[in-house]
C-alpha cells in the first residue's frame, strides 16, 4: 500500500485496534496515554469529501499531538514506550492534546527534513482542520489563499493508490479544475472506494466545488 492515508481514520483506513498502553513524553517524562481506536466499520460517522471521518465515537486521531504536561509536540509512534503503567491519577488527562491549526501552520512553515508521507499527512490535516468551519455552515467561505497554496503543494505529494487518487480528484474539484478532476476519476477504483469515486464524478459533472458529505453511516 502506498496510500498516505493509511494511518488516518478517513478513506481506505484499515481496521485498527490498539491496546491501551502508555508512552513517555521525551521532554518531561510524563505518561502519554494511547487511546484505543475503534475500527471505522464499527463507528457512526459522516465521511466528508476531503476524507475526514467525523464521528462521535472516534477521538481526533492523535498521531501528532502535544504533551498536556509540558506542551512539547511529538509524533505518537516515535515516543518511547513506558515500561510500567503510571500509578492511577484520577482527574488527570494523560492523552495527547490534538494540534491546532496554528500548530500545523507552524510545522508546515518549518518542514526541514521530512518524509513525503509525513509531509502529505500534515497538509491533509491542515486542509481538513481548515474545513471544519465549513462542516456546519450553510454558506461556507471560499478557499483562502493559504488553503489554495496548501492544496497545490499537496497535489505534488500524492501517489496513485486509490485513496491518493480520490484526494487528488477532490482537491482538483475544490480548486475548480473540473476537467483535470474528471480525468483522475476516469480510471477504475477498488470495490471499497468505488462508490466514493462515483459520488465525486457526479459532483464534478455538476461543476460543484464545495465540500460535501459523501455518506453517513451506522456501525455494521
Ligand atoms: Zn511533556
Amino acid at each position: 500500500m502506498n496510500s498516505v492515508l493509511e494511518t488516518d481514520a478517513g478513506i481506505d483506513a484499515p481496521p485498527v485496534s490498539v491496546d491501551l498502553t502508555y508512552k513517555t513524553c521525551p521532554q518531561c517524562g510524563a505518561p502519554v496515554r494511547l487511546l484505543p481506536v475503534p475500527s471505522p466499520d464499527a463507528v457512526r460517522g459522516t465521511l466528508w469529501s476531503d476524507g475526514y471521518l467525523q464521528s462521535p465515537d472516534l477521538p481526533e486521531l492523535p498521531i501528532l499531538g502535544k504533551c498536556r504536561a509540558c506542551g512539547a509536540m511529538g509524533h505518537l509512534a516515535e515516543l518511547p514506550e513506558m515500561a510500567e503503567p503510571p500509578p492511577p491519577a484520577p482527574g488527570i488527562d494523560h492523552t495527547f492534546a490534538p494540534l491546532t491549526l496554528d500548530d500545523y501552520a507552524a510545522l508546515l512553515e518549518n518542514l526541514r527534513d521530512i518524509s513525503l508521507q509525513f509531509h502529505a499527512y500534515l497538509r491533509i490535516r491542515f486542509w481538513q482542520l481548515n474545513n471544519h468551519r465549513r462542516r456546519s455552515d450553510n454558506d461556507p467561505p471560499p478557499l483562502s489563499e493559504v488553503e489554495r497554496d496548501n492544496l497545490i503543494e499537496l497535489l505534488n505529494l500524492l501517489g496513485d493508490a486509490d485513496a491518493d487518487r480520490l484526494i487528488t480528484a477532490e482537491i482538483l474539484r475544490q480548486l475548480q479544475e473540473f476537467d483535470a478532476a474528471e480525468s483522475v476519476l476516469t480510471g477504475s477504483f477498488g470495490d471499497q472506494v468505488s462508490p466514493i469515486a462515483q459520488r465525486l464524478r457526479e459532483l464534478v459533472r455538476d461543476r460543484r466545488a464545495e465540500l460535501v458529505k459523501i455518506y453517513e453511516h451506522e456501525p455494521r
